[in-house]
């Protein structure tokens, strides 16, 4: 069989919308890039080239992985994020764009002292003690680690998943801050509850599994069928998580330390109403993501 470049895009793209892949165009390119590594930039010049032998084969392999419904990220095993260049595979979610204003919030505080613009009292430190706890890939608090040069950080990335934290380690080492970040293997607080201390932070940020049991088999293939459940299943009303961080959070954060969360978008109130009974937080406010949506909690430890 001997298919240009052209013809065998052509060829992906229409297996994909057949399986129903929403973005097959797109998707039929960049597995070919991956591939054969060639940047989406140069792939336009290449279209009348023919392809080697054994590259069909190759390339029909992913067209059919990815119509299958395995997400591309999952097939290419990586995922950008801040800019950045994140390993994944399927112990841990894909890094999604929403948390990325997130994380811009948190450097805002931290380098500038202040929120969406406005100034914050009390935030200025010499040294951050951070804890991403639910960290997955790391992309959170590696991201940090990276892009907040010029102030000093020790990262923690904390997973009930062993094999999570695997892949952290490795996206610290590759994105070169393996020593500002440190791991910690366990079930939301337990890793930082020693019998005499626990350990303290200036700054908590998690994207915590949120999603309600019950809407779970409703997700796309893609989500349901390949990203970890416990990466995605808050419980049945999706708060399971808040509650624990709600009620935990405050012992592990130093005085005036900082809470974000990631919540869904229907979760702002339920989440705010939460740190609220707990007690022991103030300026409790709730951001919008780039799209309008609630999206992240904000909240300071109450002295
Ligand atoms: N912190 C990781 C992320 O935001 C993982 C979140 C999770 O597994 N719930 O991508």
């Amino acid at each position: 069989m001997s298919l240009s470049v052209k013809e065998i895009l052509n060829i992906g793209q229409r297996r994909l919308q057949d399986a129903g892949v929403s973005d097959a165009a797109l998707d039929s390119k960049l597995l070919y890039c991956f591939m054969t590594g060639i940047t989406t930039g140069r792939l336009f010049i290449m279209y009348q080239n023919i392809l080697q032998d054994g590259q069909c084969d190759e390339y029909f392999r992913l067209i059919d992985e990815r119509a299958s419904g395995k997400p591309l990220q999952y097939i290419t095993g990586t995922q950008e994020f801040m800019g950045l260049e994140f390993d994944v595979n399927e112990s841990v979610l894909i890094p999604r764009q929403d948390t990325e204003t997130m994380v811009e919030d948190v450097i805002s505080v931290i380098k500038d002292g202040a929120l969406r613009g406005e100034s914050l009292e009390g935030t200025g430190r010499r040294e951050w003690d951070i804890l991403d706890l639910c960290a997955g890939s790391g992309a959170i608090g590696v991201s940090l680690a990276k892009l907040l040069d010029g102030v000093k950080v020790n990262v923690t990335c904390s997973d009930v998943s062993k094999a999570a934290l695997e892949v952290a380690r490795k996206n610290a080492e590759k994105l070169g801050v393996s020593k500002s970040v440190k791991f910690a293997e366990g079930d939301m607080f337990a890793p930082f509850d020693g019998r005499f201390k626990k350990k303290k932070f200036d700054l908590i940020v998690s994207n915590p599994p949120y999603i309600e049991s019950g809407v779970i088999p409703t997700l796309q293939t893609e989500v349901k069928d390949h990203e970890p459940m416990s990466a995605l299943d808050g419980g049945e009303d999706g708060l399971d998580f808040y509650r624990i961080i709600a009620r935990e959070a405050g012992e592990f954060m130093k005085k005036r330390g900082i809470l974000f969360l990631e919540i869904g978008c229907d979760q702002g109130s339920a989440v705010r109403e939460l740190l609220t009974e707990a007690g022991g937080y103030s300026d409790i406010r709730c951001l919008k993501d780039l799209a309008g949506r609630d999206r992240i909690i904000y909240a300071v430890k109450a002295e």
